[in-house]
């Protein structure tokens, strides 16, 4: 699975990033109207870590994720993605850095007119040019990989959630991106569901040298799965460190009333 999934390194040469760092955040600040969602937040990401965000919900997120996928726009600051500038920066790099980062959201937004193959096949051809012999074969393996291989001609209403969150998994990943952002991606679904997906992911975290940023409620998950921790409070990060640390032996009052409180 690694070969199928994991970007080519010769097109993204390490020496590229600074310290090895995929992802930065550098005083960014980001507000809707009067509420300062984000606070001069800076924070980096090493490429091949997992690192997750936890805390309270409108700590801000959501909203991480969301400028990294250029779906919304700083206010203030800097973000950088494999050496190259995200924002400020003008469309034409930005749509180009942007084919580095794949997301997959809670609520699958899948293409509900098309097949699932077409979901899959769709964004290959028509941003990165592949062919469309190529782009199929690629996601005729991808949906053997999570499991749905005989669903290439449904539509993604006669799937399951845990289904669709499956399909949208195998779209971000036929892109090739450097980053999977995940946001709270099995909050939507049914409970049978949720563990099914979580071990999906965690054998894509393990067998991939794919760069995760996720955004989850699931805690048990997050200690599996991450490097790194960083718990938010208002727009900041409080606290950041190892699983075995934040969820042990956490020293921030807050963290440790956010996690009596969830786990
Ligand atoms: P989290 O993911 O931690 O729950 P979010 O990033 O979703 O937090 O939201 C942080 C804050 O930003 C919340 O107060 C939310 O209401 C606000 N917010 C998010 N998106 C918008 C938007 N499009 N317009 C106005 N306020 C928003």
């Amino acid at each position: 699975m690694s070969t199928d999934i994991q970007h080519n390194p010769e097109k993204n040469p390490a020496e590229n990033r600074s310290n090895g760092e995929l992802i930065r955040l550098e005083q960014v600040t980001k507000r809707f109207g009067d509420n300062t969602v984000l606070d001069n937040l800076d924070f980096s990401v090493q490429a091949g870590k997992h690192v997750t965000l936890i805390g309270p919900s409108g700590s801000g997120k959501t909203t991480i994720l969301r400028l990294l996928m250029t779906l919304t726009k700083p206010d203030e600051g800097r973000i950088t993605v494999d050496g190259q500038q995200l924002f400020p920066a003008p469309e034409k790099q930005i749509r180009e850095v942007r084919k580095k980062i794949g997301m997959v959201f809670q609520q699958f937004n899948l293409f509900p007119n098309m097949t699932v193959l077409r979901n899959i096949t769709e964004a290959p051809v028509t941003v990165l040019g592949m062919s469309k012999d190529e782009a199929e074969a690629r996601a005729r393996e991808l949906l053997d990989m999570v499991g749905l291989a005989d669903k290439c001609d449904a539509r993604p209403t006669q799937l399951s959630g845990g289904q669709q969150q499956r399909v949208a998994i195998a779209r971000a990943l036929a892109m090739r991106p450097q980053v999977l952002l995940l946001d709270e991606v099995t909050s939507a679904l049914d409970p049978e569901l949720v563990a099914g997906v979580l071990d999906l992911l965690r054998d894509i975290a393990r067998t991939t040298d794919i760069t995760m940023l996720c955004v989850t409620h699931e805690m048990n998950f997050a200690r599996d799965i991450s490097d790194q921790v960083l718990m938010f409070d208002s727009g900041r990060v409080i606290e950041s460190g190892t699983p075995e640390k934040i969820f042990n032996d956490p020293e921030n009052d807050r963290t440790r009333e956010f996690l009596s409180a969830v786990l």
